[in-house]
């Protein structure tokens, strides 16, 4: 398992970017060929942190040429404004609708602020629209010194969703699309109120085809495969036997039912915030149960 920032591969740094303002909550990964890729820019206040850690590890910046976004959440997007203000020569790479969201990010933003408070980071918009690239299903980007990346739509998280494979080194960076990682365990990742569960269980069986030996999670943190993608396939399924028999109950009560029953060794987030992150993954699975 590898949870603090640093080089997991050769070519493959994790940085751990402080997303809901707080530690091991978002890793954001940097990719070296000769040309330089970032998975995930983070929350907006992120940005500085993979900056500071291009800086640290020496690695140039003017080799930047991709940032890919996986999806449009702030805590994903939201740091794109501020990596292209530095990173002179990358364009952001990401879905047609988040793409959308970057340009005006505004309605995002107040639901973002509504559901998280002062946790809910609001994101600048990317006025230059040269800076963004639409990327496609099946799409691959070749970095060189034989790392390719392949885009891959995985909808189910949010429509917009995709996830990135990184061949050589079969590493897997799973976005919001896997699920929720901490302390050796995942969890459905059904955040509202775009959570769609059967796209989402599709989603991961698509992506498990391609076998990956190593899973670069968005929320926390990096680990080989083994029997991950399986657990996160099972839990998914036991989440949505215990909300089918819970549905007429509200959210609350079914999200304190959930924490109790799997909170105890959950570490994401800030603590005074994981109580109510169980709430709205439980609103968002509700929501998201038949679709
Ligand atoms: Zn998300």
């Amino acid at each position: 398992m590898y949870n603090e920032t640093g080089f997991i591969r050769e070519n493959i740094l994790m940085v751990d970017v402080k997303g809901w303002r707080y530690k091991h909550t978002t890793s954001s990964y940097v990719i070296i060929g000769d040309e330089i890729a970032i998975i995930e820019p983070g929350n907006k206040s992120s940005a500085k942190e993979i900056l500071n850690a291009l800086n640290e590890f020496g690695i140039d910046k003017e080799k930047v040429k991709y940032i890919f976004v996986s999806h449009r959440h702030a805590d994903h997007a939201g740091g794109s404004s501020e990596l292209i203000k530095e990173l002179k020569n990358a364009k952001i790479f990401a879905h047609e609708y988040t793409l959308k969201i970057l340009m005006d990010p505004e309605k995002l933003n107040r639901a973002t602020v509504e559901m998280y408070g002062e946790f809910g980071e609001p994101m600048d918009p990317v006025l230059d629209k040269s800076r963004l690239v639409e990327i496609h299903d099946g799409e691959e980007i070749d970095l060189g010194k034989g790392i390719k990346i392949l885009a891959i739509h995985t909808p189910g998280h949010t429509s917009d969703h995709f996830m990135f494979f990184e061949e050589r080194n079969s590493f897997l960076f799973t976005g919001d699309g896997m699920g929720l990682f901490s302390n050796g365990k995942v969890l459905p990742n059904s955040f509202p109120p775009s959570f769609k569960f059967n796209s989402y269980i599709e989603s991961i069986e698509k992506v498990r085809k391609l076998n990956p030996r190593i899973l670069g999670f968005a929320h926390f943190g990096s680990i080989e495969n083994g029997a991950i993608i399986e657990n996160a396939i099972k839990i998914t399924y036991e989440w949505k036997e215990i909300i089918e028999k819970m549905k007429e109950k509200d959210a609350e009560s079914i999200g304190n039912f959930l924490y109790e029953n799997y909170g105890m060794d959950f570490n994401l987030f800030s603590p005074d915030l994981r109580k109510y992150i169980f709430i709205i993954l439980a609103q968002g699975f509700l929501n998201g149960l038949d679709k």
